[in-house]
């Protein structure tokens, strides 16, 4: 879950996630759209399908228990080389070092060198020659680098690695600007008295598991409905990956009719969907 999101946000959805999905085995009773919904404002949805098709396998071949060997856990969607690293080090606390951006600028700034993920894992493989709690250790990596050596601004006067650190006290530059793609699209909120339209295959690229609300990127579609008169009611910029999304609604009131590839929900059924942040943000 903390892929490409920060702590923070995934802080704000766990209990609420653990709650409803407390063991592998209550995933038996539920849908994908019951963890879609939970999931909603974490992004990257692929995460929560892949999670659901793993609890699956864990639950029919596994007997409900997570696996303990890399070439059990990396046959699972989803799970690769870092993910099956943590599961084994922090899960199992076996012999493994998870390699996240942060554990290997620490290694990196403490040697001195540039390294591949791969190099990291073997100076640490031989620097733990003793049994040590491996799930400890890569816990305390990850603290320690996001807390002391932080990306910018270390703190090396705090530092118990400071005397022979190869990095310590070196300015790192504060770069926070992120290159963006800039887009545009426009969304349009088709109302009839009672409901509100979505469309069932958007040309929208993302959120491929949700209904989705017709943009103008659904040319076909808007032009069989025939909207005119339309009102700008909302604007606002929107992230989704690497791209900064102008983003523009438009309402539009019409008759209830039944149009291809359209599905027509209650108004008051709205706030139940599995809908991504986007959606939620546009309807309200
Ligand atoms: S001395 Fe500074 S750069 Fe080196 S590991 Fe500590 S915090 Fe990081």
């Amino acid at each position: 879950m903390l892929q490409q999101t920060t702590v923070k946000t995934v802080e704000n959805k766990i209990s609420e996630i653990i709650n409803i999905f407390p063991s592998f085995y209550s995933f038996k009773t539920k849908k994908l759209e019951h963890l879609l919904k939970v999931w909603s404002g974490l992004g990257y949805y692929n995460r929560a399908e892949n999670l659901f098709k793993a609890v699956k396998i864990i639950n029919n071949i596994y007997h409900g228990e997570l696996p303990d060997n890399r070439d059990s856990l990396i046959s699972l969607p989803g799970v690769g080389k870092y993910t099956s690293s943590a599961i084994l080090a922090i899960g199992h606390n076996k012999k493994s070092f998870p390699v996240d951006v942060n554990v290997k600028r620490l290694i990196q700034r403490l040697s001195g060198l540039k390294l591949k993920d791969d190099e990291v894992e073997n100076i640490l493989n031989s620097a733990c020659k003793k049994k040590i709690s491996y799930r400890s250790l890569a816990e305390s990596m990850m603290d320690f680098s996001s807390i002391i050596c932080k990306k910018n601004n270390p703190n090396c006067s705090k530092c118990i690695f400071s005397s022979f650190c190869k990095s310590a006290f070196k300015s790192f530059e504060n770069n926070k600007n992120i290159k963006r793609n800039n887009k545009q699209i426009d969304f349009y909120l088709i109302n009839s008295p009672l409901h509100i339209c979505f469309i069932k295959k958007p040309k929208f690229q993302y959120y491929k598991n949700f209904i989705h609300l017709p943009s103008n990127l659904d040319e076909e579609f808007i032009a069989n409905l025939k909207l005119k008169n339309k009102e700008k009611i909302k604007s606002f910029k929107f992230v989704i990956t690497n791209n900064l999304f102008q983003i523009n609604v438009y309402k539009f009131n019409l008759e209830k009719f039944n149009i291809n590839n359209s599905v027509w929900i209650e108004k008051s059924k709205t706030k139940q969907l599995a809908l991504p942040t986007l959606f939620k943000r546009i309807l309200n």
